[in-house]
């Protein structure tokens, strides 16, 4: 079985670091050409598209909340490549913990601006495009938390249950028109946006209570099934969000009494 990428073009949203830069550097060691889009770390940016090489890689500024932004970043897109192949969308954040009443109406819109209608504002550039070339892979970067609630988070676990239906929406809608859409659903994955908890021990003690595999996921084990899913191998799945998480979403508290 060959996972090719070769010849596909591909966008990865919040690809500067994290799950999003591992997907970058997946797909380009796959085949692909990735342009991998930030708001914050341009440097980082610029570095993984040098690290990939300037034939294949480029690095677009765009914040993703922002419809005139992304439409401008897929015009560069069309520019540089005449089109793309796949998206991942990967932006994301997950906001200031609050209890729902105590949250800032600006934090929490923020949250939803980004992780939801920044998948949107993307898929909508994207599928408009695959549409009328009758193929493409949507991806977009959920969470464990799209079904687990997660005290304090209320804005993120909207936001990523609101991407679940948006995967399957979608799906359905685009394909009759030869265009795959997927979600992956992450769970407790060493990148930068939970650093806190798995740099303390005592934090990462009770995560690891957490996860039957009793280990927290590395970001290449995301980007490996990424790869997967955009490839043909994967030719008839869609409007389905595929969990990696160690087993985190099984409920790990019932692995002894109940
Ligand atoms: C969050 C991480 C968290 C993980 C598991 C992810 O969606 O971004 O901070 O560790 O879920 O709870």
């Amino acid at each position: 079985m060959n996972v090719s990428l070769e010849r596909q073009r591909a966008v990865v949203t919040g690809g500067s670091s994290g799950i999003g830069a591992a997907i970058a550097v997946a797909l380009a060691a796959a085949g692909a050409k990735v342009a991998i889009t930030y708001r914050t770390h341009g440097e980082a940016a610029q570095a993984l598209a040098t690290k990939i090489g300037p034939e294949r890689a480029l690095a677009i500024a765009a914040d993703v909340s922002d419809a005139g932004a992304v439409g401008r970043m897929f015009g560069q897109v069309d520019q540089a490549w005449g089109g793309l192949d796949i998206l991942v969308n990967s932006a994301g954040i997950d906001g200031a913990r609050a209890m729902l009443w105590d949250s800032e109406l600006t934090n929490w819109r923020r949250v939803i601006e980004v992780n939801l209608l920044g998948a949107y504002y993307c898929a909508r550039e994207a599928v408009r495009r695959m549409v009328a070339q009758r193929r493409g892979v949507v991806l977009s970067v959920s969470s464990v938390h799209e079904t687990i609630a997660w005290s304090g988070y209320s804005a993120y676990t909207a936001s990523k249950a609101g991407l679940a239906m948006l995967t399957k929406t979608l799906a359905l809608e685009a394909a009759p028109h030869g265009v795959r859409v997927l979600a992956v659903s992450p769970g407790a994955i060493r990148t930068p946006i939970n650093r806190s908890v798995w740099s303390d021990p005592e934090q990462l003690k009770d995560l690891l209570t957490k996860i039957p595999l009793n280990r927290i996921g590395e970001p290449e084990e995301v980007a490996r099934m990424v790869v997967v899913l955009v490839s043909e191998v994967a030719s008839y799945v869609t409007g389905r969000t595929i969990f990696i998480d160690g087993g985190m979403s099984d409920n790990p508290s019932f692995a002894h009494g109940g």
